[in-house]
C-alpha cells in the first residue's frame, strides 16, 4: 500500500429507488442535495473546500455539462453535482461560452437518449450511453478539459479513469501514477488541478502535516478533531486500518522527510 500518496474520491452517490431526484422541482432539488453532498463527505466535489459546516450547506448544485446546451440536461440526474459557490461560479464558469455544444452534437443526444432526460420514467442513477457521448462530445473541446463530477473522466485513448491524488512529501495535487496514462491523460489532469487552483498557495494548508505530527506526539495514536480537510480525513482513514505500531512508523518517516526537506 502506498502512503504518500492520497488518492482522491471517484465520487458515487447512493440514490435511493424509492426517491426523485433532480433540479427543478424543490423536493427533488432537496433529494439531490442531500444525496450528494453525502457522496462528497461534505466538501465540493471540485476544489474540496468544506461545504457542510455545523449542519448548514453552502454547496451549490451545478450542472457538470452546462444546462444552457439543452432543457434536457435540466433534469438528468447524473450530470448534477455539487460545488462551493467559487467553484460553480467561477472556476468552472471560465471558458464556458467557448465550449457550448453545437447543434448536431445537441441532435445527436436527444435522439439517443431514453433516460428521463427525453421526459420517460426511466431514471439514470449513473451516465447512461447518450450523456456519455455527450460528454466525450464536450471533451472535443480544450477548455472544457476537466473532470466533471460526480459522472468523472476517462482518459480518450488509454480509456482509464483519469483520477487526481495528493502527493503528500511534494504537499501538492497531481495526476495518479497509472501507467497506462498516456500524455493527454495527464495534461488533461493538470488541467483540472490548474483550473480549480487545487495547487494555488492561497488554498494550501499545513493541515496534514498538523495531522502527521499528532500522530507522531501520541505514539501512534489517531486523534478525534474535526479537521474540516478532506485530505486529512482520507489519509486518516487511510492510517485508521493500520495497527498503531505501522501507524506511528509510517507518520513518523513523512515527518522526519518533511522536515528534511525544509
Ligand atoms: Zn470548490
Ligand atoms: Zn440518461
Amino acid at each position: 500500500m502506498d502512503y504518500l500518496t492520497v488518492e482522491m474520491p471517484k465520487y458515487k452517490p447512493h440514490y435511493k429507488r424509492w426517491k426523485q431526484y433532480g433540479w427543478s422541482s424543490p423536493s427533488e432539488k432537496e433529494n439531490t442535495r442531500e444525496v450528494l453532498l453525502d457522496a462528497g463527505k461534505g466538501y465540493c466535489m471540485y476544489c474540496y473546500t468544506r461545504i457542510l459546516v455545523a449542519g448548514k450547506s453552502y454547496g451549490q448544485l451545478e450542472h457538470a455539462i452546462e444546462k444552457n446546451n439543452s432543457d434536457w440536461l435540466v433534469n438528468c440526474v447524473p450530470n448534477i453535482g455539487i460545488a462551493c459557490p467559487v467553484c460553480n461560479e467561477s472556476f468552472k464558469r471560465r471558458g464556458e461560452k467557448g465550449r457550448k455544444l453545437r447543434t448536431g452534437q445537441i441532435r445527436r443526444f436527444h435522439s439517443s437518449a431514453r433516460c428521463a432526460a427525453a421526459g420517460t420514467r426511466k431514471q439514470c442513477t449513473v451516465p447512461c450511453k447518450a450523456l456519455r457521448n455527450l460528454q466525450a462530445d464536450y471533451y472535443e473541446n480544450e477548455d472544457a478539459h476537466f473532470i466533471l463530477q460526480p459522472m468523472g473522466a476517462m482518459g480518450r485513448s488509454s480509456r482509464q479513469e483519469l483520477k487526481i491524488v495528493y502527493d503528500i512529501l511534494k504537499t501538492k495535487f497531481r495526476p495518479a501514477d497509472n501507467p497506462l496514462y498516456d500524455q493527454m491523460d495527464k495534461e488533461f489532469i493538470n488541467a483540472h488541478i490548474k483550473r480549480f487552483c487545487l495547487n494555488d498557495p492561497k488554498y494550501r494548508t499545513g493541515k496534514l502535516m498538523e495531522f502527521v505530527r499528532l500522530v507522531v506526539d501520541s505514539r501512534g495514536e489517531l486523534p478525534d478533531y474535526e479537521c474540516n480537510n478532506l485530505v486529512v480525513e482520507l489519509f486518516a482513514e487511510k492510517m485508521k486500518g493500520l495497527s498503531q505500531e505501522k501507524r506511528l512508523k509510517v507518520c513518523e518517516a513523512i515527518y522526519i522527510i518533511e522536515f528534511a526537506a525544509v
